[in-house]
């Protein structure tokens, strides 16, 4: 089999109730990588009550409204094993805001519903009365800037069997109380930053392929890629004001 032939499946999670503000864009912008580095991606598609595929290399989640995390709420549930084991097991994900939510513990929302989450990040997240809007730009050492566009209201506390994915230097992040952007456990990332965030940050892109390449074919020669549209756009959104 030539190194283009290894296929690679992305699978979106609840791209019905869970895919807002560019979040859609992870997924092309992933996909687009993944084919720059010689693999041939595969998108499936899962929203609730589907079947969950037997191989998937790479999962990505959007965020949505407090409904929408509502509605999903049960099935979330019903494929939290598979999904726990994916994220022993060291499969990439990238989970963005209303998921990156319920990939914690629990999200109490401002009228005190309780959502309960599937634990992966050791994280509480609470509503707040107030939506944190506007440009973020993080510094984190694996990936160095990261720049997007946060819109949330939920507050996200970060327990200790948890790391912060970044340290805000822009915008607020997960919370109004400390510097913390997002989560990392193993190969799971999860993130306030919408915009989508994969087009401007591709080092993260090259770090969910290289993840799946390596779990899944034991190997990974990266393509040189010319960034230099998408470090002017990073340059763009970092240099808005908030
Ligand atoms: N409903 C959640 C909040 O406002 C998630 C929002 C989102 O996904 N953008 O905190």
């Amino acid at each position: 089999m030539t190194r283009n032939e290894r296929p690679l499946t992305i699978l979106q999670l609840y791209p019905r109730d869970m895919n807002i503000y560019g979040d859609w864009g992870n997924v092309l912008s992933l996909s687009r990588r993944a084919r720059r580095h010689g693999y041939a991606p595969r998108l499936v598609d899962y929203n609730p009550g589907d079947a969950f595929p037997e191989e998937v290399d790479i999962l990505v989640g959007g965020g949505g409204q407090d409904s929408g995390q509502s509605v999903i709420q049960e099935d979330l549930h019903a494929i939290a094993p598979r999904l726990r084991r994916l994220a022993e097991d060291g499969a990439p994900m990238l989970v963005i805001c209303g998921l990156y939510q319920l990939f914690g513990h629990d999200f109490t929302t401002v009228d005190g519903e309780v959502l309960r989450g599937i634990g992966i990040f050791d994280a509480h997240t609470v509503g707040g009365r107030e939506r944190l809007i506007g440009n973020i730009v993080t510094e984190s050492e694996e990936f160095g800037r990261i720049v997007g566009y946060e819109n949330h209201s939920g507050l996200t506390t970060l327990g200790p069997d948890v790391q912060r994915l970044g340290t805000v230097v822009k915008g607020e992040g997960n919370n109004l109380e400390d510097d913390h952007e997002g989560a990392r456990h193993r190969n799971v990332i999860g993130s306030y930053l919408h915009g989508s965030l994969l087009p401007k940050n591709p080092r993260i892109s090259d770090f969910l392929v290289e993840a799946a390449a390596r779990r899944r074919y034991g190997d990974f020669a990266p393509a040189e890629i010319d960034d230099s549209l998408a470090e002017r756009a990073r340059e763009v959104a970092a240099g808005r004001p908030r």
